[in-house]
């Protein structure tokens, strides 16, 4: 028998997400949401206006037959209509399926039918990618392209003519054809203007469970198949709630926000949701996110925070040295899902005076988990350099690192672990419920991150554990090499990885990308990283590349540089720093 207890006497009204849209059209209704089109010209509405628009396409999606549990899938840059996407399914109890259009066709081909979406919303210049798919999508019964009538059809007529480009007449002629019988094809291929043109402007939003399903992301699937992480409306209210809290993002209704991080990319890091609960001004960039084209947004809209990945901040800080000056209300950026080189933090901070949030997280912790922001009491030389590190776990989170034989391992900043996270965001399975084991290990969600925790709490990610290079039984951070690297201002980008070695298993292999003009040498990065890494970290080679491969979510990616290095011999496969220099860098 359970022990009995005295029930609170509060309302219980559960955590939902139409519950923020309701919030955001009463207290917020004037308060804009601008759109960045792909001609660059900029449309403008509000969260009343948006609210209106939801509700009219929650109408829309009932009369298409999609009911509670139904996935729908958005392959969409950051909209207005994309945001009204992300209020009305999940509002109207269906699932919205965010899937990222740069991943490769055969991972898209497995996400849709996996997610067995029935309807996809997608932005008219991704027509060709669709048209491509849709024949391998049987459980797509409804393609909307966001755009209006005209607007479509011109997609329509370009897809059709693009499809003949550069090809002699003849190939041409047949791959029009060809084109033009796949869009033909299409199942009940609309627009999304006249879909919700005579739809009521208002929805009676029903009271689902807090624990009902909500929205749901593939991870990105660097190993085996993407996993599908199921977001609850519970865990999306939650991490939204705790995430514009004055230590993490401080987001109020006196900010502007502009979500870099698509929406695509774990929810935008939530910033849809938490950007209704503050009713901020948002301003959503669309395709178009080179550093020259963020600037000029972020400038013209008085943007007050900017959120994504370091490859974003680095080609819009090129952008702010060119022009000499910085966007001209940006107080803060939010960096995230790659590790903020210290260079490019200090760059912010010291050239521009704006302040840096680094922050830790992934898909399965919805995304934000842990963010460095200074206390009162943090004394200044540590203050200056927290943001090099990932920071202290939300409210909400718990952190943990625990050696190879699950044993808690000691936070003095230095010893690291195998990083578990738990917390009210954090998945528990993959999707669909039952496929496969859980992952946890004793409740905790292993995140596949090696860290280093501080006597204060605060986490610094060392690397990724596929990342990390063994070398003679110990561990060089792939990172903290780059880091390093990254001070030399010569260096735009770099990525250290392992390599096998006869006698030491791995050692680094150092591919920088010089900055545009810059002359630096291989004896010139040595150089730099000797000050600031122990001499048998030195990497044993150092090759400069034209450009680094990406990911569909903007990181370095690892594993197509180990590939593509994979038959990559040291000129001297002899280590070049013997054990009595390792010894003595030790000082042993
Ligand atoms: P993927 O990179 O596979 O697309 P995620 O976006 O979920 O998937 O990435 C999560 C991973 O990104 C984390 O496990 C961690 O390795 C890395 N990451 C995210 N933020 C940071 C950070 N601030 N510093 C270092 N690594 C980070």
């Amino acid at each position: 028998m359970s022990t009995p207890f005295i029930r609170g006497q509060m309302m219980e009204q559960p955590l939902l997400i139409s519950s923020i849209l309701t919030h955001a059209s009463q207290a917020h209704a004037t308060t804009e949401v601008v759109s960045s089109t792909a001609t660059g010209a900029v449309v403008r509405s509000t969260w009343g206006q948006l609210a209106g628009r939801a509700a009219q396409l929650a109408h829309a999606l009932d009369a298409l037959g999609i009911k509670r549990e139904t996935r729908v899938g958005t392959l969409a840059w950051n909209s207005a209509r994309h945001l009204e996407l992300y209020y009305a399914v999940p509002g109207m109890g269906a699932i919205l399926h965010t899937i990222n259009p740069r991943l490769f066709p055969e991972q898209l081909r497995y996400i849709v039918n996996d997610a067995a979406d029935q309807a996809v919303f997608f932005d008219p210049a991704l027509l060709p990618l669709v048209a491509s798919l849709a024949a391998d999508l049987p459980t797509v019964r409804h393609w909307v392209a966001l755009c209006n009538a005209g607007e479509l059809a011109a997609a329509v007529s370009e897809a059709t003519a693009a499809a003949g480009k550069a090809l002699a007449p003849d190939d041409a002629a047949a791959a029009q054809a060809t084109m033009a019988r796949r869009l033909a094809a299409l199942p009940d291929l609309r627009d999304y203007e006249s879909l919700l043109q005579t739809q009521p402007t208002t929805f009676a939003w029903p009271e689902l469970p807090e624990t009902a399903a909500a929205a749901l992301c593939y991870t990105s699937g660097t190993t085996g198949n993407p996993k599908g992480v199921l977001y609850s409306h519970r865990s999306t209210l939650m991490h939204s709630l705790v995430s514009i809290a004055p230590d993490v993002l401080n987001l109020s209704a006196r900010d502007t926000v502009l979500p870099v991080v698509p929406m695509f990319h774990v929810n935008a890091w939530g910033l849809p949701f938490s950007g209704g609960i503050v009713g901020c001004k948002m301003v959503m960039p669309g395709a178009r996110l080179d550093g020259d084209s963020v600037f000029d947004l972020l400038d013209s809209e008085a943007v007050t925070i900017s959120v994504g990945v370091p490859t974003v901040w680095l080609s819009l800080l090129q952008t702010m040295r060119a022009r000499g000056r910085k966007p001209s209300a940006l107080k803060r950026l939010m960096v995230g899902g790659a590790a903020c080189p210290p260079a490019l933090s200090d760059a912010y901070v010291n050239e521009f005076g704006i302040e840096v949030l680094h922050g830790w997280g992934m898909t399965e912790t919805s995304p934000i988990a842990a963010l460095a922001a200074p206390r009162n009491t943090t004394p200044a030389e540590v203050a200056a350099t927290l943001r090099y590190r990932q920071g202290r776990a939300l409210f909400g989170i718990r952190i943990e690192i625990f050696d190879q034989a699950g044993q808690p391992v000691v936070h003095d900043g230095r010893s690291t672990g195998n990083l578990m996270v738990r917390g009210h965001w954090v998945a528990d399975s993959y999707f669909p419920a039952g496929r496969a084991q859980s992952p946890l290990v004793d409740g905790w969600f292993p995140t596949g991150d090696v860290a280093n925790i501080d006597h204060e709490g605060i986490v610094q990610i060392t690397d990724r554990s596929k990342d990390v290079i063994k070398s003679g039984g110990e561990w060089i951070s792939s990172i903290d090499l780059e880091n390093a690297a990254l001070a030399h201002p010569g260096v735009a980008e770099a990525a250290a990885i392992g390599l096998p070695h006869p006698k030491w298993d791995e050692r680094p292999l150092l591919l920088v990308v010089r900055r545009e003009g810059a002359q630096v040498t291989r004896e010139q990065v040595l150089d730099v990283l000797s000050g600031k890494v122990a001499r048998w970290w030195l990497p044993n080679d150092v090759i400069f590349v034209q450009s680094l491969p990406h990911t569909a979510t903007g990181k370095i990616s690892k594993l197509t540089l180990r590939q593509e290095y994979r038959d990559y011999r040291f000129a001297d496969v002899e280590p070049i720093v013997t054990h009595a220099a390792r010894a003595t860098a030790a000082g042993q």
